[in-house]
C-alpha cells in the first residue's frame, strides 16, 4: 500500500489535501492524471447505468440541503459512528475499526477457545469473534464486546497509537456536516452538506416521475460528492470526509415485482460491470451478506461486494433493499403526496427500492491497486485501457532533432481531439516508456528517422512492451479498434 501512495503522488493521481499549510486530515486532491482516471471511471458508470439504460434516469441534485430531509431519513438522529477515546493519549478512533482489527490480529487458536467459551453466556461477544465484524452494532454491544477485549489476560485491547489500555466508553457522533445559510440564526437558516446523494433522488422522485416518461419499474441514478463527519483510518482515499458517489434507486411496485430476482440482478449487473468494464480481477472480489444485527432496520437485504485491498478484505458497493421506508418518511415529513398512479389500473402506488450505491472515488482505488504491477525492473499500472489517463503518449525518438520534434508535434495534433494523450521529448525513450508505465498508459508511439521517409511510427504495447510498425493514417482506427475491443 504505501508504494500505491507514493507512486500515486509521484506521479499526479492523488495528493493530500491542503498540503503547502500542513495538511488537513482524510481530505484529498486529485491531480492531472488522477482527475483523468476519476472522471473515466464516473463516464464508464454513467454509460454503463445510465445512458444504455432505458429503464434509468439521470439527476444532479443540490448539495445544500434542508435539515428537514435529513431529520425525516433519520440521519440526525442516528447517522453517527460509535467513537472511542484513548485516555491516556488522547487519541479517538472509531470504535467498530477498533475491535474489528484487534479481532482479525488474534491468534485463531485463542479466538477459537473464546468462541467456544462465551458461545452459551454472551452471544455477542462470541458472534463478533466468530464473524469478525462489528460495524453497525449499538453502542451498549460494542461496549459489551470492547470491555470483554479489554479484560482478556494474554494480550488485551490496547490503543494502536501508544499501546496502552485505557479507555474511555464508547460514543456516538453524528457525521452530518451543519451548514449556516446567510444571516438568518437558528433553524431557518440550518441545512446540511448531504450525508449521501440518495435522498436527493427521495425527494426529487414525484418530480422525475411527472416530468419524465418513466413506469415502474424505473431507476434514478446520480453521481455526486457527498460528506461525512468522520475519522478514518488512513488508507489513502478508501474514506475520506468529502468523497463522490454513484447511487441508483430502483423503484418497483412489490405487488407485481418480486424484490428477490431483482436484488440478484442488480448483483450480476455490478458483478459484469466491475469485472468486465474496469476489468478487476475476480480472485479480489466477493459478496457478503450482512447481518442481521449490522442491517439498517428498514432493510430486508444488504450485500457488499468487497475487495481484497492490501489492508483487508473492505466494502467496495453496497447493494440494498430498503423498501419503501424513504419515501414513507419524506411522505409522512412533507405532508406531500410521493405516490404515483398505475396509468393502467389507476391504483396508487408507494414504490421501494434496491439501492446500489458505490464510491466513485474508491473504485479510482480499487483500480490503482488491482493494477498496480511490479516486473523485470519496471513498475507497471496495467489499467483496463478505456480508463487510463492517458491512452497514447508520442515521443520523438531524439529531443534535439528538430525535423523529428515537429513530425511528433503533428502527430500529437492528429491523436489529441480523438484519445487522451501525452506529449514527452525529456530525457531519454527509456525514461520516457517507464514513466508512462507508472501512469498505465497503454500505447507510446514513437516518431523515427524511418517516419520521415515513409510515414510510419512504432507503436509500443505497455503490458508485452512489443512494438508494432503502423502507418500515420492508420492510428486514429488502430486505437479506436483496440479500445472497443
Ligand atoms: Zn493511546
Amino acid at each position: 500500500m504505501d508504494k500505491i501512495v507514493a507512486l500515486a503522488k509521484r506521479r499526479g493521481f492523488i495528493y493530500p489535501g491542503s498540503e503547502i499549510y500542513g495538511g488537513l486530515a482524510n481530505t484529498y486532491d486529485y491531480g492531472p492524471v488522477g482527475a483523468e482516471l476519476l472522471r473515466n471511471i464516473k463516464n464508464l458508470w454513467w454509460k454503463n447505468f445510465i445512458q444504455k439504460r432505458p429503464d434509468i434516469v439521470g439527476l444532479d441534485s443540490g448539495i445544500i440541503s434542508h435539515h428537514k430531509i435529513w431529520e425525516a431519513s433519520g440521519h440526525v438522529a442516528g447517522f453517527a459512528d460509535a467513537m472511542i477515546d484513548c485516555k491516556h493519549c488522547k487519541a479517538r478512533m472509531r470504535a467498530d475499526h477498533l475491535l474489528e482489527n484487534y479481532i482479525e490480529s488474534m491468534d485463531p487458536k485463542i479466538r477459537e477457545d473464546l468462541i467456544r467459551a462465551y458461545g452459551g453466556k454472551n452471544k455477542d461477544f462470541s458472534n463478533a469473534l466468530k464473524v469478525g465484524k462489528v460495524e453497525g452494532l449499538s453502542v451498549e454491544m460494542l461496549e459489551n464486546i470492547r470491555v470483554n477485549l479489554s479484560n482478556l489476560p494474554t494480550k488485551p485491547l490496547i490503543c494502536p497509537n501508544c499501546g496502552e489500555n485505557e479507555w474511555t466508553k464508547i460514543r456516538k457522533f453524528n457525521l452530518l456536516f451543519p451548514v449556516q445559510l446567510g444571516i438568518v440564526e437558528g433553524e431557518q437558516g440550518s441545512a446540511y452538506l448531504r450525508g449521501e446523494t440518495a435522498q436527493g433522488i427521495f425527494i426529487n422522485f414525484r418530480n422525475v416521475a411527472d416530468s419524465n416518461r418513466v413506469r415502474l419499474p424505473f431507476g434514478i441514478g446520480q453521481i455526486g460528492k457527498m460528506f461525512r463527519n468522520e475519522i478514518t483510518a488512513g488508507n489513502s482515499v478508501f474514506r475520506t470526509i468529502e468523497f463522490e458517489a454513484g447511487e441508483i434507486e430502483y423503484f418497483f411496485d412489490p405487488q407485481t415485482t418480486k424484490w428477490e430476482p431483482l436484488f440478484e440482478e442488480w448483483k450480476n449487473a455490478i458483478w459484469e460491470f466491475v469485472t468486465k468494464q474496469l476489468g478487476i480481477q475476480e480472485k479480489n472480489l466477493r459478496w457478503r451478506e450482512h447481518e442481521e444485527e449490522e442491517r439498517s432496520f428498514y432493510s430486508m437485504r444488504t450485500e457488499d461486494l468487497e475487495y481484497h485491498f492490501p489492508f483487508g478484505t473492505k466494502e467496495l458497493w453496497g447493494l440494498a433493499y430498503r423498501t419503501d421506508y424513504d419515501l414513507t418518511q419524506h411522505m409522512n415529513a412533507s405532508k406531500k403526496e410521493l405516490m404515483i398512479v398505475d396509468p393502467q389500473t389507476q391504483k396508487k402506488i408507494l414504490p421501494h427500492v434496491i439501492e446500489p450505491a458505490v464510491g466513485m472515488t474508491r473504485l479510482l482505488l480499487m483500480v490503482l491497486v488491482d493494477a498496480y504491477t511490479e516486473e523485470e525492473g519496471r513498475t507497471v499500472l496495467k489499467i483496463a485501457p478505456k480508463l487510463a489517463p492517458y491512452k497514447v503518449a508520442v515521443f520523438p525518438l531524439l529531443a534535439n532533432k528538430e525535423d523529428l520534434v515537429a513530425k511528433a508535434r503533428k502527430v500529437f495534433e492528429l491523436l489529441s481531439p480523438e484519445f487522451m494523450t501525452a506529449f514527452d521529448d525529456r530525457g531519454n525513450i527509456g525514461k520516457r516508456y517507464l514513466s508512462q508505465d507508472e501512469i498505465g498508459t497503454p500505447w507510446c508511439v514513437t516518431i523515427d528517422f524511418d517516419t520521415l521517409d515513409n510515414d510510419t511510427v512504432t507503436v509500443r504495447d505497455r503490458d508485452t512492451t512489443k512494438q508494432d510498425r503502423i502507418k500515420i493514417s492508420d492510428l486514429v482506427s488502430y486505437f479506436t479498434d483496440k479500445l472497443e475491443a
